[in-house]
C-alpha cells in the first residue's frame, strides 16, 4: 500500500486534514472524525503499519507513551468515568483504516459502548480453569522460545 493510498499515511504527510492535538518524531494524535464519545481521538505511528505484527515492538512502546500522555489530557480535560484505549488488528476485530492506530475512549457509565465479546453466552467452555492452564502453557513456551 503506497502512502496516497492511506488515509492516516495521508494524515501524518498533512495533505489531508485532521484535528491534531499531540505530535513527536514517531507518532500523531488527532480527533477521531467519527467520535463515539466527547473527546475521542486517536493516536498513530506516522510510519505506515497495518498492524501491530507488522511494526517493531518497540515503536509501539513509543506510540502507547503518547497514548498515556494523551489519555491523561483527555481524563484531565474531560473528567469522564473511565478511559477505555482500543486497538484493532484484523477485519474480525473491527479494524477498518489499515493503518495502526490506538483509540483513547472516554466513557461515561451507562454510554452503552459495547466491546464486541459477551462475558455470559457463547462457549462456557472457556471458563474452564484446566482449559485456561493448558492455553496458557502452550503461550508461555511460544513466549520463552
Ligand atoms: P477502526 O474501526 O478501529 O479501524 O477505527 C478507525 C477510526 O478512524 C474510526 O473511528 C473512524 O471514525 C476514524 N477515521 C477514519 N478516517 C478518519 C479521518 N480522516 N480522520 C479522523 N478519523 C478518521
Ligand atoms: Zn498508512
Amino acid at each position: 500500500m503506497s502512502v496516497s493510498d492511506c488515509i492516516f499515511c495521508r494524515v501524518a504527510a498533512g495533505t489531508s486534514a485532521c484535528e491534531e492535538i499531540y505530535r513527536d518524531e514517531a507518532t500523531l494524535a488527532f480527533m477521531d472524525i467519527n467520535p463515539a464519545n466527547d473527546g475521542h481521538c486517536l493516536v498513530i505511528p506516522k510510519a505506515h503499519f497495518e498492524t501491530v505484527f507488522d511494526m517493531p515492538p518497540v515503536l509501539f512502546g513509543t506510540v502507547a507513551s503518547a497514548v498515556a500522555k494523551v489519555a491523561r489530557v483527555v481524563d484531565e480535560v474531560f473528567r469522564p468515568g473511565g478511559i477505555s484505549l482500543v486497538q484493532a488488528n484484523g477485519e474480525a476485530a473491527g479494524q477498518s483504516v489499515r493503518h495502526v492506530h490506538i483509540h483513547v475512549l472516554p466513557r461515561r457509565a451507562g454510554d452503552n459502548l459495547l466491546m464486541n465479546w459477551s462475558r455470559d453466552g457463547g462457549d462456557a467452555r472457556r471458563f474452564d480453569r484446566d482449559r485456561i492452564a493448558g492455553i496458557a502453557e502452550r503461550l508461555r513456551s511460544r513466549l520463552r522460545g
